[in-house]
C-alpha cells in the first residue's frame, strides 16, 4: 500500500493536493496501525481502497483526504480537535458527516425506504459526504463475506434499497451497478445465480457476433469520414437484467444485454454517427432515444438506437461524447472534479436544496452562514437544473421530480421509532405529532416521551435522526394544551375529536 497508487489515479493533482493526500495517508496509516478488519487484513487497507476509488472518480484532493481519514475519529479514537488542527474544519466536517450517515440503519421496513433515502441526503448536508459513504460502502460490500453472517443480510439490504438507488439518482451508474450486483447476491442468492446463468448463456452466444458487428461499425464510420472515435461494449449489470426480466418476462425481448458504445468528440458528431448507422442498418422502430436533447432526470445524456445487424441479431448502440461518457459513469462526481467550479447560470428555485449539498461554499466553514442566497455562487451542474425541466419521464423519475419539487428538506424532519422505522413529519413537530403519526391510539394515550433515550417534555421540537419513544398509559388522554403543541393537522383533528367527546360527557 503506497500513497503513489492513489496519487497516480488522481486527475492532475496540484502540489497542495499531493501534500494533503500524502499527509492524510500517513496519519490514517498510523492511527489504524493496531486495527484489523474482519478479514484479518490491516484496517488501513479499507481506507486505502476507499481513497483509490474516490481518486478514480476524478474527485478533488480534499474529498480523497477525507476518505482516508473517515474512520479515524469513530474507529481509531483520534480527537476531533487533533483532526481539525491537522486537516482543517472542512475535512473534519466531511468525516463527521460520514460518521453520522453510518448511524442511520435500514431495518427492513420497505415502505420507508424512500424516506430513509431522503434522510440520508438531508443528513449528509454536503454531496461529498454521500459520495465518500457510497465508496466506503463499496469496499465494505466487496469484503462482506468476512462479516459475521447475521449482519450480512441487513448490510446487503441496506445497500440494495438505500445506497445503490442513491448512487443511481446521483447519476453514478458504475458505482450503482457495482453496489447492486454484490448486494443482489446476498439478498436474493437464488435469483442471483439464475440471472448470472442467463447472462452468461446469452453473452456466450452473442459476444463473437457482436465483435464482428463492432468491426463493421468501425469500417462504416471511417468510410464516412468519422476519424476521431472510440468504441467499446458493455455487459448489462446482473441486478438490472433481473429487474428487466421481471418486467419484460422474456430474455429474447431484452436487446441491451450487450450494448455497443461509440464515443465521438462533439454533439453534432453524435447525430452524424446515428445517421451513418441508420443508413447502413435497419433500426428497430420505437427504440431511437435522444437523451441528448432530453436528458434523463439523473442527468444521463446519450443517443440510443437498436439495430438489426443483418446476422439475425439485434444490438443496442449508445452514442455520446467523452464528457457525456464521464457523466454517465461518474454522475455528480464528474462535476465535482471541474477545477473551475460548477457550470450553469441560473438556479431553478425548486432545486435550491441540492445547492445546499454542493461544496462551493467555503463560507460555512468559516462559521458564518448556512443559508444559500441566489447570489451565492450561482453555479450548479446543468443536468441538475434539467431535473426540474425534463419532459420525458418514466414513473420512477416522475416521483423523483415530485420529491425534488416539494423542496422536501426545507419543510420536513425525519425521525425514527425505536425499531428503526422512519417517520416523516413537518418541521418543528413534537412527540405528540410523532405519536399520532404512528397510530391514533398511541397519540390518544401519550403519557411521556423519550428522545434519544432521555425523557423530554411533550412540546420538545424533534430533529432529523432523533429516535422517539412514546410511553403510553391507558388512562392518559389529550388535553387542550396539546392543540398548541401539535403541528400536524392529523394530530390536531384527533385531539379536537377526543376533547370534544370528553366535554360532551
Ligand atoms: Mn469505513
Amino acid at each position: 500500500m503506497e500513497v503513489k497508487e492513489i496519487l497516480t489515479l488522481m486527475n492532475s493533482p496540484s502540489k497542495e493536493g499531493i501534500d494533503l493526500v500524502t499527509k492524510a495517508f500517513n496519519f490514517a496509516k498510523e492511527a489504524h496501525k493496531d486495527h484489523k478488519r474482519f478479514s484479518g487484513e490491516p484496517y488501513f487497507l479499507h481506507l486505502f481502497e476507499t481513497a483509490k476509488n474516490l481518486a478514480r472518480l476524478n474527485i478533488d484532493a480534499t474529498t480523497i483526504a477525507a476518505g482516508l481519514l473517515h474512520d479515524v475519529v469513530e474507529d481509531a479514537h483520534r480527537g476531533r480537535a487533533e483532526v481539525e488542527k491537522e486537516f482543517g474544519a472542512e475535512i473534519l466536517f466531511l468525516i463527521e458527516g460520514v460518521t453520522k450517515l453510518g448511524k442511520l440503519k435500514y431495518h427492513g421496513a420497505e415502505r420507508h425506504t424512500e424516506s430513509l433515502r431522503k434522510l440520508f441526503v438531508a443528513t449528509s448536508q454536503d454531496i461529498r459526504v454521500i459520495i465518500i459513504k457510497l465508496v466506503d460502502r463499496l469496499h465494505n460490500m466487496q469484503t462482506l463475506k468476512y462479516v459475521p453472517e447475521n449482519k450480512q443480510r441487513r448490510i446487503a439490504e441496506e445497500t440494495l434499497y438505500i445506497y445503490a438507488p442513491l448512487a443511481h439518482r446521483l447519476g453514478m451508474r458504475r458505482l450503482n451497478r457495482e453496489l447492486e450486483d454484490i448486494a443482489f447476491s446476498y439478498v436474493f442468492p437464488e435469483d442471483y445465480k439464475k440471472t448470472v446463468k442467463v447472462l452468461k448463456d446469452t453473452v456466450k452466444g452473442a459476444e463473437e457476433k457482436l465483435k464482428k458487428f463492432l468491426n463493421n461499425i468501425k469500417t462504416e464510420l471511417a468510410k464516412n469520414g468519422i476519424r476521431n472515435f472510440k468504441t467499446d461494449y458493455r455487459v448489462k449489470g446482473i441486478y438490472s437484467l433481473f429487474q428487466k426480466l421481471g418486467r419484460k418476462e422474456e430474455i429474447k425481448n431484452v436487446h441491451d444485454i450487450l450494448a455497443i458504445r461509440v464515443i465521438v468528440p462533439t454533439e453534432s458528431d453524435c447525430y452524424k454517427v446515428l445517421g451513418i448507422l441508420h443508413g447502413e442498418w435497419q433500426p428497430l422502430p420505437g427504440r431511437i432515444k435522444d437523451f441528448m436533447s432530453f436528458p434523463k432526470p439523473n442527468g444521463y445524456r446519450s443517443l440510443h438506437t437498436t439495430l438489426f445487424t443483418g446476422d439475425t441479431s439485434i444490438v443496442e448502440v449508445q452514442i455520446r461524447t467523452e464528457e457525456m461518457h464521464q457523466e454517465a459513469e461518474f454522475g455528480i462526481a464528474a462535476h465535482l472534479s471541474y477545477k473551475e467550479g460548477y457550470k450553469g447560470k441560473d438556479i431553478n428555485p425548486n432545486l435550491l436544496w441540492i445547492m445546499k449539498l454542493l461544496p462551493a461554499r467555503p463560507k460555512i466553514f468559516g462559521g458564518k452562514t448556512n443559508e444559500i442566497s441566489r447570489k451565492d455562487a450561482l453555479t450548479i451542474p446543468q443536468w441538475i437544473q434539467h431535473l426540474g425541466e425534463a419532459q420525458h419521464l418514466d414513473k420512477e423519475n416522475e416521483d423523483l421530480i415530485e420529491n425534488l419539487k416539494t423542496d422536501f428538506f426545507a419543510h420536513r424532519v425525519f425521525v425514527f421509532t425505536p425499531k428503526g422505522d422512519v417517520i416523516d413529519l413537518p418541521r418543528e413537530s413534537s412527540p405528540i405529532d410523532f405519536a399520532y403519526a404512528v397510530h391514533s391510539d398511541i397519540g390518544n394515550h401519550v403519557f411521556a416521551a423519550k428522545v434519544n433515550n432521555k425523557l423530554v417534555s411533550l412540546d420538545t421540537e424533534l430533529h432529523n435522526g432523533d429516535i422517539v419513544e412514546i410511553v403510553v398509559k391507558k388512562n392518559s388522554k389529550p388535553s387542550k394544551k396539546w392543540l398548541n403543541i401539535a403541528k400536524t393537522t392529523m394530530a390536531k383533528r384527533h385531539i379536537r375529536n377526543t376533547i370534544g367527546e370528553q366535554s360532551n360527557l
